[in-house]
């Protein structure tokens, strides 16, 4: 083990500068370099690339390296043919001769790295190529994409097994930034890795302050966001629609923040040349869907903010982990408001996939809207989530704990929601969103409620004591509380079997205080 701790090191100072590893690198590299199978989940910006890099290099043979971001391929192969290292790759973007070259390099043991992307490993051809050569290790970037309930669930993984029975003597490591417990069962049953040691990283990111702010006008509020605290700095914005990318970098653009917009709807090369210059300039920001991120390696990113509300908890944790990779403080901002709620759930609806995947979708949804409604420390209920221990009570880095958000008895305000929505249905036999619910409460005569009747009902007006944001607000967290739920294309709301204990008085609802014109931006954390 002297021997390979000693070439180990000597490869990370000769081939990459630095002078010692970090955290649990030095522990796996000397267990793959020992031939043992590895599991890794460290946080982005961790430092999984030298988990694989160093071993290739110092054991016989080429690492091989199989990674879903064909296009980062070049890039990586390019930073470490800077430094030296023999690297190659094959994927959909090289023609014939190219792959011909690759493919020659890698049978006379010319190269060190081979990076393929997953799908070449359906093909007997690719299969057949890297039999013929000699592999030192197998490298499975990005692994959760095995898992079917995950975020990024790409099928070409679940023939990666096929690595393990053809090459049991070649070690394998599969590494990833997404850490529930249930991902990494999936990740070692499906990868065929029972005997794997497995190391984990605290996914802890402490330079990220957490943020999650009441959305009132998303686009003011971000622009007083980016103003007031990161004037000048490079960040991503994400948005969930396109269109919403293409106007908030509008927006941005017209107020004198320089932003540009990346979704799949761009053509390849304004994609490229978006992310390029976010790379390479100084205080770029980047407007985009979750298209974008997975694999930059920028390092000074100074802020993550979310207008539009993540799928998921996993989501949520990588998007905004791709700020302060360098170490420095960094923030992690959202809005968030009833839309996302009721939005979110319309999607799950009407989206693809049987009820299973329904539920988990929905299980997903309120692991991240409980996030979003805790008036505990954010960053303690983050890593709760991925089965780690906070190091406190109060991490003094997150909303809730810079300015811990009040509760009120929000009972009776619950029971008149719900009253109404029961009324609705019983009396007239109709059902409403929550714009409807909330001009009822409010007494209003809306064009609406003239139409329908509703001035009539004896829940008319019977809110006035609460603002309009205060009911939406009261509405989207009974929604996250799953004491109402939302129904239908038109986001109706309907009751849960949960709320019956309500209506009855037998339980209380206790609620996050809303600011009654939620502030834009630093103000915006507490009561
Ligand atoms: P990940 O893939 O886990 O997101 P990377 O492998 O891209 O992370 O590493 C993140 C950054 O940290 C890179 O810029 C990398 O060069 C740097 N890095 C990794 N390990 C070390 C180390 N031992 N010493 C110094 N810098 C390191
Ligand atoms: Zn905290």
């Amino acid at each position: 083990m002297a021997v390979t701790d000693s070439e180990a090191l000597a490869a990370l100072h000769r081939v990459f500068g630095y002078e010692t590893f970090r955290g649990e690198q030095e522990a796996v590299v000397d267990h793959v370099i020992a031939g043992g199978d590895a599991v890794v989940l460290m946080p982005t910006g961790g430092g999984k690339s030298l988990c694989y890099q160093i071993p290739s290099l110092v054991r016989p043979g080429t690492g091989v390296v199989v990674s879903p971001l064909i296009a980062l391929m070049q890039d990586q192969v390019d930073a470490l043919r800077a430094l030296g290292v023999r690297a190659g790759f094959i994927n959909s973007t090289l023609d014939f001769d190219e792959r011909r070259t690759v493919e020659a390099e890698f049978l006379a043991g010319e190269l060190d790295l081979l990076y393929l992307a997953p799908e070449r490993l359906r093909l007997d051809s690719s299969l057949d190529l890297l039999s013929r050569g000699k592999i030192s290790v197998f490298a499975i970037d990005e692994a959760h994409c095995v898992s079917q309930w995950g975020h990024d669930f790409r099928p070409d993984y679940l023939t990666l097994s096929v690595l393990g029975e053809r090459w049991p003597d070649v070690p394998r490591i599969a590494l990833t930034a997404t850490a529930t417990d249930a991902t990494h069962r999936e990740i070692t049953e499906r990868l065929g890795m029972p005997d794997a040691r497995h190391f984990v990283a605290s996914f802890d990111r402490p330079n990220i302050q957490y943020r999650i702010v009441p959305k009132a006008d998303p686009r003011k509020q971000l622009l007083s966001f980016l103003r007031e605290e990161h004037a000048g700095d490079a960040g991503i914005v994400y948005c969930l629609s396109r269109n919403s990318v293409e106007k908030t970098a509008e927006f941005l653009s017209r107020n004198g923040i320089e932003a540009v917009p990346y979704h799949a709807g761009l053509d390849a090369g304004t994609r490229q040349a978006h992310q390029a210059r976010f790379l390479r300039e100084e205080g770029l920001v980047v407007v985009a869907t979750i298209a974008f991120g997975m694999g930059i390696d920028k390092p000074d990113v100074r802020f993550v903010a979310h207008l539009d509300l993540p799928k998921s908890v996993e989501g949520y944790y990588q998007e905004t982990g791709r700020a302060g990779r360098d170490g420095l403080p960094s923030t992690a901002w959202m809005a968030y408001g009833l839309n996302d709620v009721i939005q979110q759930r319309k999607l799950i609806q009407s989206g693809e996939g049987d009820e299973a995947f329904r539920r988990r979708a929905n299980q997903h949804l309120d692991a991240m809207l409980a996030l979003c409604e805790t008036v505990r420390c954010r960053r303690g209920q983050l890593l709760a989530y991925f089965g780690q221990e906070p190091s406190g009570e109060n991490c003094g880095n997150c909303d809730t704990c810079l300015a811990p958000p009040e509760t009120w008895d929000g009972t009776v305000a619950a029971q008149k929601v719900l009253s109404t929505v029961v009324r609705l249905q019983r009396e007239r036999g109709q059902k409403f969103g929550a714009v409807q619910i909330v001009d009822i409460l409010l007494g209003r005569r809306t064009a609406k409620v003239i139409q329908f009747d509703h001035d009539q009902l004896s829940v008319f007006g019977i809110g006035e004591e609460l603002s309009e944001a205060q009911w939406r607000g009261v509405v989207r967290q009974l929604l996250a509380q799953g004491l109402l739920a939302v129904e239908g294309d038109y986001g109706t709301l309907v009751l849960t079997e949960a709320s019956g204990s309500v209506l009855r008085r037998e339980r209380e609802v206790p609620l996050r205080k809303e600011p009654e014109k939620p502030a834009t931006s630093r103000s915006g954390g507490g009561a």
